[in-house]
C-alpha cells in the first residue's frame, strides 16, 4: 500500500472512462460533478487496484446514463456524480448516476463474476467481482448499492486507512 491522493486518482480515471466512451460515441455527453473532499489527506490503499474500481464504476456510471439518453426522453440531463470524503479511519467514494437504475430481478447477481446486461464485446461481467475482491477482501472494506430502476444507481466504496 501507499499513500494515495484518492481525489486525484479519481480524477485521472474519470476522465479515462468519460473519453473512453466519447471516443466510441461522439454524441455522448454527461455532466460530471465532483463534490471532492478539501484537503483530503493521503490515505494507505493500492492505488492501482482501487483505481481500477473507480475506472470500472465510472464507466459502468456513464454506459447507464448512455442507455437512459437513448430513450430519447426530453429534458434529461445525464449527470455522474463522484463524492469523496474522510470519516473518522474511513474513506468513502460514492459514485452516483441518473441512468437506468438495476431492476430489483438482477441486483442480486451483479456481483457474480461474467454476470453482465451488456451485448458481447461491451461488458466481460468482472468489473464488480473484481471490484468486490479487491475493496472486500484485499482492503477490508464494504459496497453498498442503492439503486431504482429507471432513476439511478450510487455505489458507495467504504475502505479503512
Ligand atoms: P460489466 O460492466 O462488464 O457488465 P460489471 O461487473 O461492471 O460488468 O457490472 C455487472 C452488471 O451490473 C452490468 O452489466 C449492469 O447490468 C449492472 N450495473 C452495474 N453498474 C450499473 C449502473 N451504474 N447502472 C445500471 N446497471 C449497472
Ligand atoms: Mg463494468
Amino acid at each position: 500500500k501507499e499513500p494515495t491522493d484518492i481525489n486525484n486518482l479519481a480524477s485521472e480515471y474519470l476522465r479515462l472512462a468519460y473519453h473512453g466512451l466519447r471516443a466510441k460515441d461522439k454524441s455522448f455527453n454527461a455532466e460530471l460533478v465532483t463534490n471532492f473532499q478539501e484537503d483530503m489527506p493521503k490515505v494507505d490503499v493500492f492505488a492501482q487496484d482501487i483505481g481500477r474500481v473507480m475506472l470500472n464504476l465510472f464507466t459502468n456510471a456513464f454506459y447507464a446514463v448512455q442507455q437512459k439518453q437513448k430513450k430519447g426522453i426530453s429534458d434529461y440531463k445525464p449527470t455522474v456524480t463522484i463524492t469523496t470524503a474522510t470519516k473518522g479511519k474511513l474513506l468513502e467514494i460514492k459514485v452516483r448516476d441518473n441512468g437506468i437504475g438495476i431492476p430489483e430481478s438482477i441486483k442480486d447477481k451483479i456481483m457474480q463474476p461474467f454476470f453482465t446486461t451488456k451485448p458481447t464485446g461491451e461488458g466481460t461481467g468482472l468489473g464488480l467481482s473484481l471490484s468486490f475482491d479487491i475493496v472486500v477482501k484485499t482492503h477490508g472494506g464494504k459496497i453498498d448499492i442503492q439503486t431504482q430502476e429507471g432513476e439511478f444507481t450510487e455505489f458507495t466504496l467504504s475502505v479503512p486507512v
